[in-house]
């Protein structure tokens, strides 16, 4: 029977940390997979889920089945940090959320329902995006195809020639983009870029999916929901994924959720319905433990503001290992500007390097970066920034 079947290619980005992991070379650096690292190449869990984890263990909540859509307490929570408490889409009872195994299965649950009920959408994802993508809404049987979204020139978003292209996608299909944070470029819209591309994606009848796996890394926690709040207009129709892999460092928790937005609350019942009838048939309902870990936090004053302290702390590192990386550049001498790096947000940046350059890294530096060049600027610390570029000056040199 499995005589026939061929190996899969290997992951290319998980592929690298099993390479880097192999590597002997004792000053190594792996800026590859997309996990947070203190300035002591850690990723502990946070202090405040920490705490809530030990409040937990002294109560019972059972360990029956949750719901097929999850902890109520979370996806209440999930919205109103999205949206802020107060907003219509929350207050309304127009938005449907499912808790799900992190920002992928909620992904994944999109795929299976636009699949299921709205066969024939083909998905717009931005080009470049998250290599994932395409995995997972091809697993789900939903086409694909690319509007542009990158200005290589000047390392900037090409908003017109992405206008351009929205204005050209037929009516009833769904446009991927990411809410901020923008992976694997760092290049986000600004306010009054939203602006117009929610009025494009509204007047083509598309469906908007914003991706949201990074919400509090880029300039802060309200600021950061400024795409999807801007997107989230009165009477519109939207989908989001949310992701707390990063901003609660739960990566192996698998805490994520589907939140969809109905032009009202009836409708988003019926939505939900079909959701649910998804879920069922993929992963029948989700796990507990992370959601009930992200609603302790976030349900108890002292803990959110802890929660708060320490997502600023991760921000300020990565946006501070940015500048130092822009600089150390600079005083070596490093051929191009790299300031663009600057102005990148979120845990990637788009270097600039080519695939060739990569490799030349990997291969005489230790240094691993994935092809594209993107850059997992939580991988640099003030110990090993040196290193990495006199390594860079070595190899674009
Ligand atoms: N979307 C984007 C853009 C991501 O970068 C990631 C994580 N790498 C995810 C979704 C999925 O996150 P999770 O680990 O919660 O499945």
């Amino acid at each position: 029977m499995f005589e026939s079947i061929q190996p899969a290619p290997a992951d290319p980005i998980l592929g690298l940390t099993e390479a880097f992991k192999a590597d002997p070379n004792p000053q190594k650096i792996n800026l590859g997979v997309g996990v947070y690292q203190d300035s002591t190449g850690k990723t502990p869990a946070l202090s405040c889920v920490r705490k809530a984890g030990e409040l937990l263990a002294r109560s019972d909540a059972g360990s029956s089945y949750l719901p097929i859509p999850g902890l109520a307490e979370y996806t209440s929570a999930v919205q109103q940090l999205a949206f802020g408490s107060a907003h219509e889409v929350v207050t309304s009872g127009r938005a449907f959320s499912a808790q799900t195994p992190g920002g992928t299965g909620a992904l994944r649950v999109v795929g299976d329902f636009l699949a299921a009920n709205m066969p024939g959408t083909t998905l717009w994802v931005t080009d470049p995006t998250w290599a994932n993508h395409a995995n997972i809404f091809s697993a789900a049987g939903v086409s694909l195809a690319k509007f542009p979204y990158f200005d290589k020139a000047n390392n900037s978003l090409a908003l017109a020639d992405m206008l351009d292209a929205l204005q050209k996608i037929p009516a009833g299909d769904a446009v991927l983009l990411h809410g901020c944070c923008h992976n694997p470029t760092g290049v986000d819209p600004t306010q009054e870029q939203w602006e117009k591309i929610a009025d494009v994606l509204y007047a083509q009848q598309l469906l908007p999916v914003l991706d949201f796996a990074y919400q509090g890394f880029g300039d802060g926690i309200d600021e950061d929901a400024v795409g999807l709040r801007t997107v989230a207009r009165q009477g519109e129709e939207f989908i989001l994924c949310s992701s707390f892999s990063k901003n609660f460092g739960l990566y192996n928790q698998r805490v994520g959720a589907a939140t969809f937005v109905a032009t009202d609350a009836e409708r988003a019942n019926v939505v939900g319905s079909q959701v649910k009838r998804a879920i069922r048939a993929n992963y029948s309902n989700p796990p507990a433990h992370g959601a009930r870990l992200v609603a302790a936090v976030l349900g108890d004053d002292d803990l959110r503001s802890e929660w708060h302290t320490e997502l600023t702390a991760m921000r300020n590192r990565i946006n501070g290992m940015r500048s130092l990386l822009v600089d150390k550049l600079a005083e070596k001498s490093v051929p191009g500007d790299y300031s663009f790096i600057k102005a990148q947000r979120g845990m990637f940046s788009f270097s600039g390097l080519t695939k060739e350059q990569v490799l030349a890294l990997r291969e005489r530096h230790a240094i691993y970066i994935v092809d594209s060049g993107r850059i997992n600027v939580a991988g640099i610390t003030e110990s090993n920034v040196d290193r990495l570029t006199e390594a860079i000056a070595d190899v674009v040199g």
